[in-house]
């Protein structure tokens, strides 16, 4: 497929970010500190950028938050409610000893309360997280253990997985239940918000002060804890303006669950600093529920990921057609490499491209991305974020020309940085080498400066001497037209080093047989070099992933291989 080249008059807004090439050459941070509100002394919270700082303007009462359930159920929030909300419960914490640097873990699903404690922790001063609400209780306790977390933020049903493993927490002296069913030792949170002052004074933090902690996704090992700072909103604030590219009058889904970073940094911090009004879809995924929340909010930016764009693509392209998705303006994609084939389709059904960016949760805000008014390559991450020098290093640290595959690496610090690995800084500083900061994927420079991700260090394929990236072999296989999803890993072989080994799933109308491998075979063939073909197929109803939907390579290989399959605490049930 061809770029896709934009058409300023086709816009239905003019973008944010009018000439990315021109800001990214003048680009200083020293010009965007304005962009957040300071308090005296250059103390900031990143709560009172995201809430309270909107209800001192006419956004007071605009919705802030559309929270939608799985039956139907729907309500609205403003500013100022979320604002009154979250002082009550930051006057909860206080009346329980809270303090600066406390962790405060929320367990919850999509609800209102979970938006309300994440806020009311980061007003007091606290350290926040969220912890996925299908998280099982070994994945639990890793977590709660290594972070020391005081107080959990749950409800009576996910509380008891929590009392499961409660004797193995010696930190933890409270849980807060949200639907007050809780035991008499627990704080009842309805009671409490009932009582609690609507005056709160917010803690007022240092820049390099910790926000939030998150652990990283876990596809390539055991997860690490991921502490940000206050700092962090600044980055965040401006990526949302433009690379999400957010104007006041848009309704904006992020997809992503506040127990990653995107819904983090894009679904409650980033977004709401630009007064965005968002919506938050509580219910489970399928095809007509996901359009028809579109339908009903009349969304226009839409800020999802691939794993989500290839379950839509798997219902087939006549059930949008149902739906009234008119108001869509603007498509993003983040978490895993976008397959072109997904553009294309995204062209098809909505008229639309979606816009690929790259980052991680150690980055803490977008790094890589496609804007709104450059050209898009489709299969390319797009190019880096202004203010960010980001590079391809040879395995000694030396930058590598255009063209070249190499460790992506970018130069230390920008604001959204992680600040630590929680009580592990031997992990922090492995991430750092010769002045970068190394990310841990492979990745190649064109020559018009785009950045192409090839795959993850571990994940890269050597064969016949060539180093091939899964990327590449999967994104030819969804190109067929059986196939939904494809891993692709290097298996040992005593003549090529490594053999490509695809496993790969079907559309619903198709059934895996020995002429459909053959057929997927040929057509593979016409599109990849002949090393880069795989040798080995097999089909899988499913492919393993992480809870936020990353295909995990590392487990097909240990399948594989009859390995031990390491940390599997994020692993989506029925992954296996
Ligand atoms: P862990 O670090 O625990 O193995 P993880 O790396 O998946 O898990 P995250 O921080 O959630 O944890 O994900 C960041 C990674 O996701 C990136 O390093 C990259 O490999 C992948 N990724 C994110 N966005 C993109 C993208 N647009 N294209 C390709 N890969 C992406
Ligand atoms: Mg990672």
């Amino acid at each position: 497929m061809g770029e896709i080249i934009k058409k300023p008059k086709k816009f239905k807004i003019e973008p944010n970010l009018k000439n990315y090439e021109e800001m990214y050459k003048r680009f200083d941070w020293d010009d965007f500190y304005g962009e957040i509100e300071w308090f005296e002394g250059k103390k900031l919270n990143a709560a009172y950028n995201a809430i309270d700082r909107q209800t001192k303007t006419w956004r007071k009462n605009k919705v802030a938050l559309y929270c939608d359930g799985d039956d139907g159920e729907h309500q609205e929030y403003s500013f100022l409610d979320l604002k009154n909300l979250s002082n009550k419960f930051a006057n909860i914490l206080k009346e329980y000893d809270v303090s600066k640097g406390d962790r405060i873990f929320v367990f919850l699903p999509r609800i209102l309360e979970l938006y309300v404690s994440f806020l009311g922790i980061i007003k007091t001063g606290a350290i926040a997280s969220n912890l996925f609400a299908a998280f099982g209780t070994n994945a639990l306790e890793d977590r709660l253990r290594d972070s020391g977390a005081k107080i959990i933020v749950t409800n009576s049903e996910l509380k008891k997985r929590v009392d499961e493993i409660k004797d193995k927490l010696p930190e933890l002296k409270h849980m807060i239940i949200v639907d007050g069913e809780g035991t008499d030792e627990d704080i009842d949170y309805k009671v409490e918000m009932k009582k609690a002052s609507r005056d709160f004074e917010i803690e007022q933090m240092d820049p390099e002060d910790p926000l939030f902690m998150l652990y990283t996704s876990g596809t390539t090992g055991k997860p690490k804890g991921i502490v940000h700072t206050h700092y962090a909103i600044l980055q965040e604030h401006l990526s949302m303006k433009w690379v999400l590219d957010i104007h006041e009058d848009d309704i904006y889904w992020c997809t992503a669950d506040p127990g990653w970073v995107t819904g983090i940094a894009y679904g409650i911090l980033g977004s709401w600093s630009n007064g965005t009004s968002s919506v938050v879809y509580g219910g489970r995924f399928s095809p007509e529920k996901w359009y028809s929340v579109i339908e009903r909010r009349q969304v226009t930016v839409w800020y999802t990921a691939p794993t989500a764009i290839r379950m839509l693509m798997r219902s087939g392209e006549g059930s949008p057609k149902n739906y009234d998705l008119e108001s869509l303006r603007y498509l993003c994609s983040v978490g895993e490499p976008l397959n072109p084939e997904a553009i294309h389709w995204a062209l098809n059904v909505f008229g639309l491209p979606l816009h690929d960016n790259w980052w991680q949760t150690e980055t803490g805000s977008i790094l890589i991305a496609n804007y709104p008014s450059m050209p898009i390559k489709p299969g390319s991450m797009g190019k880096p974020f202004p203010g960010i020098k980001v590079s391809i290093l040879d395995d000694n640290g030396k930058e590598l020309p255009r063209g070249k595959k190499g460790n992506l690496a970018i130069r230390p610090p920008w604001p959204s940085m992680m600040k630590a690995v929680w009580r592990d800084s031997k992990k922090y500083k492995s991430y750092f080498k010769k002045g970068w900061y190394i990310s841990g994927d492979v990745a190649l420079i064109d020559e018009d400066g785009y950045f192409w991700f090839i795959g993850r260090s571990d994940d890269i394929i050597k064969t016949a001497g060539e180093r091939v990236g899964p990327f590449e072999v999967e994104s030819a296989l969804v190109e067929h037209p059986a196939i939904v999803e494809a891993g692709v890993i290097g298996k040992p072989d005593p003549i090529r080093g490594e053999i490509i080994k695809a496993f790969v799933s079907l559309k619903k109308e198709y059934k895996p047989s020995a002429e459909l491998e053959d057929d997927i075979k040929q057509f593979i063939k016409k599109r990849l070099a002949g090393h880069a073909y795989p040798r080995e197929m097999e089909f899988r109803d499913s492919l393993p992933k992480t809870r936020s939907g990353k295909i995990m390579r590392r487990l097909l290989k240990a399948q594989e291989l009859g390995l031990p399959i390491g940390d599997t605490s994020t692993l989506e049930e029925n992954g296996l």
